[in-house]
């Protein structure tokens, strides 16, 4: 079964509002093993909502659309319902009676233009809404059943449970479908680069289908299968997990919400070692990341960002501190360890761009029980890109040292 998510407001495509009902909604509906195809954002006009009703009830079997129920003149999808229909406005006494009954208990006087709210489009079916004065609309045209629900999230929400997707439920019969995802999350190759070593698994229509996604260069595999509940799902992605982990081996370090600074704080635990950081680079990105994790003192027991070198004389440390120097940085990381009494020390030195170019350089350095390991992290792409980039490249290099026998 293929869905569209309908949103309509001028609010949203003015730009003003961003439409989370959609997201929220499309989630839902995976829940339910139903694939959405298409998301509509349409502004309070009539022609356009008829159109945009009529054309996703062509290309889809289940429409959902907020927005637009109110009693106000610019709420026009009662109007646009009948228009695509070719129907007239019909009054719905039980829904007169429910908006009138939460008017008395606010003992205030119902304006007339409420009772819009209680018309609807000849065949459709009112959806109760407990907690709004708006009622939903309930139809079908063409392959498609629409559900039309209120704009406000919560309202939405809260008949959304009650109703469609029980109606939903009922839709599928026995075609039900659950659709579950693994995330295989990887870091220390180019997306590209990490499709050639992957056998021909990304290709569209493949069961269980593998997406490849990237953010701040992590890269994260996601593999989606579609059956009749968890176990038939995790059971279908078992092969395809186990040849990406066979094909990418420690280009993968976790799995779900994993990002690199979970996975060094584990192993550190794991293996009872200390790590300690230094940044100048990056920005105080590593001490950051830990910091945020419970419970780091075992195995981070100090994380510096650094933004002015001479700092560190003051603290004793009686060195040259040129941290575009990369001899200079890996000296630093020597100290570290030794003074800190840590088993791995790293230092992200300073970003360097040279006038006038794109690219640059910053030098960093880790080192680990008999390891020293210094590299010179370019600096390509957007800033906002590049320092996390660095970072995460530091870590997974303390990350590939812990995991060495
Ligand atoms: P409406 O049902 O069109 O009167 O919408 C009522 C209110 O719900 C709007 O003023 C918005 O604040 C909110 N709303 C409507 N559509 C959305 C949407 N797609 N995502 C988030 N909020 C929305
Ligand atoms: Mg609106």
């Amino acid at each position: 079964m293929r869905a569209e998510v309908i949103s309509i407001g001028d609010e949203l495509t003015s730009g003003q509002r961003l439409d989370t009902n959609s997201q929220w909604i499309s989630q839902r509906l995976a829940d339910l093993g139903i694939r959405t195809l298409f998301h509509t954002t349409v502004a309070d006009d009539l022609e356009s909502n008829r159109v945009a009703f009529d054309t996703a009830c062509r290309r889809a079997e289940v429409i959902v659309a907020t927005g637009g129920l109110g009693p106000t003149a610019d709420d026009l999808t009662r109007e646009s319902l009948a228009g695509m229909l070719g129907v007239d406005l019909v009054l719905d006494e039980p829904s007169l009676v429910h908006i009138q009954q939460r008017f008395v208990k606010r003992s205030r006087p119902m304006p007339e233009s409420n009772r819009i709210q209680a018309m609807f489009p000849a065949g459709t079916e009112p959806i109760y809404n407990p907690h709004g004065t708006a009622p939903g609309i309930l139809g079908r045209q063409h392959s498609g059943t629409f559900y039309c629900l209120p704009g406000v999230p919560v309202e939405m929400r809260e008949m959304w449970e009650a109703t469609v997707e029980p109606s939903l439920i009922q839709l599928l019969g026995n075609q039900r479908r659950i659709i579950r995802h693994r995330r295989i999350k990887c870091f220390g190759v180019g997306e590209s680069d990490l499709e050639l070593m992957l056998p021909d698994l990304i290709r569209r229509g493949r069961e269980p289908s593998v997406g490849i996604t990237v953010s701040q260069a992590t890269i994260t595999l996601r593999i989606t299968a579609v059956g009749k509940d968890d176990q038939q799902c995790f059971q279908a992605m078992k092969p395809t997990e186990e040849t990406i982990r066979q094909c990418l081996k420690n280009v993968v370090f976790g799995e779900e919400d994993d990002e690199l600074h979970h996975v060094v704080d584990r192993l550190l635990r794991k293996t009872g070692r200390r790590f300690a950081s230094l940044e100048q680079g990056t920005r105080g990105l590593i001490a950051g990341w830990f910091a945020q994790l419970d419970e780091t003192a075992d195995t981070v027991p100090l994380s510096l960002v650094m933004q002015d070198p001479t700092s560190l004389a003051r603290l004793g440390i009686d060195q040259q501190t040129d941290l575009t120097n990369s001899q200079a940085v890996m000296r630093l990381a020597i100290l570290m360890q030794q003074q800190l009494g840590v088993d791995f020390a790293a230092v992200v030195g300073r970003l360097t761009r040279p006038l006038g170019t794109d690219d640059g350089i910053c030098p960093c350095a880790i080192v680990g029980p008999g390891e020293q390991e210094s590299f010179e992290a370019r600096l390509i792409g957007h800033p906002e890109v590049v320092r996390p980039r660095i970072a995460k490249q530091v870590l997974n290099r303390v990350r590939l040292l812990l995991l060495k026998p």
